[in-house]
């Protein structure tokens, strides 16, 4: 199973970033291992000093495939849900400035929460509102209408460079909003009005 990520797909994150938009989607991965199911909470690392959240709405696709035309993209997943993209912001910023690989910083154990999945055919997938609350304040809104790269562009886009396996997630990107973590944080991620995750921070 592999976790693909995109960075900087919503304008306004790619701004507060300090970036420019990317005329491709930026891909990245995550190892199995970056999994964090159940709702269970996620120990700080000793590693950083500024752990940052990102949600997201997930792909999980539903079966094998490569070289997916656009026509196509939409039979290759049913089901969305919300995962967060925790980054060591202080290693990755060290990685960018190195020009190195980022993984220490974005792919490290458990740093993809996840929760529940719904079915897509619920939805419109370019209409799609998400939030990320914490401590039970709202720090981030997104809407899958301002996706640069949409999920029918993703799909076929990574299916070029990458043979899809049943299973497979792709983590479609962030709104603007991110930002730090503190021991004794809650995150919950909501699609519309359904909670979807909860991750303490201990
Ligand atoms: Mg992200």
């Amino acid at each position: 199973m592999k976790i693909f990520c995109i960075g900087k797909n919503y304008a306004e994150h790619a701004a507060e970033m300090g970036g420019s938009v990317p005329d491709q989607p930026l891909i990245f991965m995550k190892p199995s291992t970056a999994l964090l199911l159940e709702n269970k909470a996620f120990y700080y690392p000793t590693f950083t000093k500024n752990l940052h959240y990102e949600g997201e709405i997930v792909l999980k696709i539903k079966k094998n495939g490569r070289h997916i035309q656009p026509e196509f993209a939409s039979d290759y997943y049913d089901y969305i849900g919300f995962g967060f993209d925790l980054t060591a912001r202080d290693l990755q910023d060290e990685c960018k400035k190195k020009g190195h690989p980022w993984e220490i910083a974005k792919a490290f154990d458990h740093s993809a929460p996840l929760g529940n999945f719904v079915s897509v055919h619920d939805y419109d997938i370019h209409n799609i509102s998400f939030t990320t609350h914490l401590n039970g304040v709202v720090v981030q809104e997104g809407n899958t209408a301002d996706l640069i790269f949409d999920f029918n562009y993703l799909v076929c886009y990574i299916s070029r460079y990458f043979q899809f396996q049943t299973g497979d997630l792709i983590f479609t990107g962030t709104p603007a909003g991110v930002g730090p973590l503190k021991i004794g944080d809650v995150l919950e991620g909501f699609i519309g009005d359904k909670k979807m995750l909860s991750c303490e921070i201990k």
